[in-house]
C-alpha cells in the first residue's frame, strides 16, 4: 500500500447517518473485510500484486452502530474557522484570527455565540471595543454550529462527493 493515500473517508452508519471520518487506509481495511459497502470512490487507487482497488471516499457500515452521544464540535480555533468558512465575519476577507464580539476584557464569554473568525485588519480596527463603538458590522449572528462542523474539522475540507450524504442529515 502506498504511504500517501488521499486523506480521509466518510463513514456512514447502516442508517446512512454520518458518524465519523477515518483515514482512508482504515476504510480500505473495512472494505476488504466486508464490514462496509463503498458508496463513493476517490480517483486514487491502491495497487499491489494481488489487489487493485479505488480508495473509498464514502463507506456505509453493514451493521448498525449505536452512537451513544450527539457529537458536537468543541470550541476551537479550527472549529470556528470551519463554521465561518474561513472568512472574516466583519468584512468577508480570509480570516486569520478569532475575535470575541464582546471583548473578554468587557466580560465577553468564550462561547460559540461570542466568537467569530476575523481578519487581522478588522481585529486591529475593533480592538477591545464593543460593536456599537466601532464601524464594523457582523455579517451573521454567531451561533453553535450545525452538527456536522465536527466532521469538517476532522476532514479539513469536505470532498464534493460527501455533500449529498451530509445534506440529507444537516437539518
Ligand atoms: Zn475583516
Amino acid at each position: 500500500m502506498p504511504r500517501t493515500l488521499p486523506s480521509r473517508t466518510l463513514v456512514l452508519n447502516a442508517t446512512y447517518e454520518p458518524i465519523g471520518v477515518v483515514p482512508s487506509r482504515r476504510a480500505v481495511v473495512l472494505a476488504l473485510t466486508d464490514k462496509v459497502d463503498v458508496l463513493s470512490e476517490s480517483a486514487a487507487r491502491i495497487s499491489s500484486a494481488n489487489l487493485d482497488l479505488a480508495v473509498p471516499s464514502v463507506v456505509r457500515l453493514r451493521y448498525y452502530v449505536k452512537v451513544p452521544y450527539q457529537r458536537t464540535a468543541p470550541l476551537s480555533r479550527r472549529a470556528v474557522f470551519a463554521r465561518d468558512h474561513g472568512v472574516c465575519q466583519y468584512c468577508g476577507k480570509p480570516a486569520e484570527s478569532i475575535d470575541h464580539v464582546i471583548p473578554r476584557s468587557r466580560g465577553g464569554e468564550h462561547t460559540w455565540e461570542n466568537v467569530v473568525a476575523c481578519c487581522r485588519r478588522c481585529n486591529t480596527l475593533k480592538s477591545d471595543r464593543l460593536l456599537r463603538d466601532c464601524p464594523l458590522e457582523l455579517r451573521s449572528t454567531p451561533a453553535a454550529p450545525t452538527r456536522f462542523v465536527w466532521l469538517k474539522v476532522a476532514a479539513g475540507t469536505v470532498p464534493a462527493d460527501w455533500a449529498p450524504y451530509l445534506d440529507s442529515y444537516a437539518a
